[in-house]
């Protein structure tokens, strides 16, 4: 067969990139590129193996399709590293450097140390979006969720993940450390550096920014690093206790801002990812712990995880202190104090009945199809009361709610909670229905 094929001609390629390929990123990774062609073979080099796999990972399917539109299917491409070509490389692009931190990031905090669940893989995915695709997603990003659900570990991790990348400037901040910064920075007479510095980065994270509500110098200096930040698509990321609307004596300017964005809620895990959370962190700490030990913690401290990790925590200690095995005996023993103040556990059937009572519906109702709103809106509080007061997941309540889907629960529970921001009357509804049950 007569070959139409077209020689191979590396410039073609080279220039169809630079078309193609960001100035910078043609800088960094294709300009380095020594090519040889031979038949039909096209070999690349590149200074280092860790060169190899960012092109191969970021430009080897760009690269194969054009060189087989330009030159024909059996062209092959083969990529080998050349280490005398890293001094050339060095010298020629110095502008290309390894990321940077400027705050103090806890290197434990990765995405594979967090454990996904129902109650957290929104926040989960928004944050991993924006790990990959800095200022070009979800910008802010807006965190909230109550005390130790998992916040601060997910910012870190997104902080660690953007150090695998290069040439990022990311700056890491408490609210708190902001604040003092500002603060010595106004009595040192050195704002404008305190501006600069952080203008020139490229993520900015901002933990706990709920503390810099009421300060009003603060507040200001924030507003305006955020919008110089935000025109220029730089990657901005907050956390907080609470949702912005009810970030009391925050400027209304910055809560619209921080609603430009993404906000995504986190939510306390269901026990199903309670204990999954419990043998991830055993697995890190070389711990053995026996499933029934595991069931008792995560059954009985459902709120908070940094509480359930304490708890790991200290029957770790005392069992290597002690040279004992952890059983449920030891655990029972170890941990009266935080087992006892939980042990009362309220049913599924105590939350129907005491809502049913509390809005005169009759029990059965609240299992039933119907959907009028006498009827659904007790429901749907009763749904929230499960999630709030019991540690079953959204498809167990779904199920005693006449095998509902668990959409259809995480509907009612954000139903109510949104009701509840909007209407202090509501929220007092609510408040009394639940204080019948605890
Ligand atoms: P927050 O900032 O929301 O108060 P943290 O991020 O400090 O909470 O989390 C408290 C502790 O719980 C941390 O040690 C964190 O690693 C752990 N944690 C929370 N959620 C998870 C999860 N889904 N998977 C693994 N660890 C978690
Ligand atoms: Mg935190």
């Amino acid at each position: 067969m007569i070959s139409k094929q077209k020689a191979i001609n590396w410039q073609r390629i080279y220039d169809l990139l630079a078309e193609q390929v960001p100035a910078s990123k043609f800088d960094a990774w294709i300009r380095p590129i020594h090519a040889v062609v031979n038949n039909h073979q096209l070999s690349l080099s590149v200074p280092s193996r860790f060169f190899l796999d960012g092109l191969r990972d970021h430009y080897e399917k760009l690269l194969g399709e054009l060189v087989q539109k330009e030159f024909g299917d059996d062209v092959e491409v083969i990529f080998t590293v050349d280490p005398s070509l890293g001094t050339v490389t060095k010298e020629k692009h110095s502008k290309k450097e390894a990321s940077s931190i400027d705050g103090f990031i806890d290197p434990r905090f990765t995405f594979e140390n967090f454990v996904v669940g129902s109650s957290n893989e929104f926040c989960h995915a928004a944050c991993r979006a924006v790990a990959d695709q800095p200022g070009e997603t979800y910008n802010p990003l807006y965190i909230h969720g109550g005390v130790g659900l998992g916040k601060t570990h997910l910012i870190n991790a997104v902080a660690n993940s953007l150090l695998e990348k290069d040439d990022m400037k990311i700056a890491y901040r408490t609210s708190e450390r902001f604040t003092n910064e500002l603060i010595s920075a106004i009595r040192g007479g050195t704002t404008e550096q305190f501006r600069n510095r952080y203008r020139q980065v490229d993520v900015l994270i901002i933990d706990d920014i709920q503390f810099i509500a009421g300060k009003g110098s603060t507040q200001e200096e924030f507003f305006h690093t955020f919008n110089a930040l935000y025109e220029v698509r730089k990657q901005i990321i907050l956390t907080s206790d609470r949702t912005p609307r009810d970030m009391k004596h925050l400027e209304d300017r910055l809560k619209s801002r921080f609603n430009w964005g993404l906000v995504a809620d986190i939510q306390p895990p269901d026990l199903e990812t309670r204990l999954a959370i419990l043998s991830r962190k055993a697995e890190l700490a070389g711990v053995t712990l026996p499933d029934d030990v595991a069931f008792l913690l995560a059954s009985r401290i459902s709120s908070n995880v940094r509480e359930l990790e304490g708890a790991l925590t200290r029957l770790t200690a005392h069992a290597t202190l002690t040279g004992k095995i952890i059983n449920m005996d030891f655990a029972r023993h170890v941990l009266r104090d935080l087992l006892h103040e939980q042990v009362r556990t309220i049913t599924v059937d105590d939350i129907q009945k005491k809502i049913a009572g509390y809005y005169n519906i009759r029990i059965q109702d609240m299992r039933s199809k119907k959907r009028t709103r006498n009827i659904a809106l007790p429901r749907q509080v009763a749904m929230y009361a499960c999630k709030q007061l019991t540690s079953m997941s959204l498809p167990e309540i779904g199920e005693s709610f006449g095998g509902r889907d668990h959409t259809t629960v995480l509907h009612a529970v954000r139903k109510i909670k949104r009701v509840m921001q909007e209407s202090s009357d509501f929220q007092n509804e609510i408040d009394r229905a639940l204080s019948l049950l605890r």
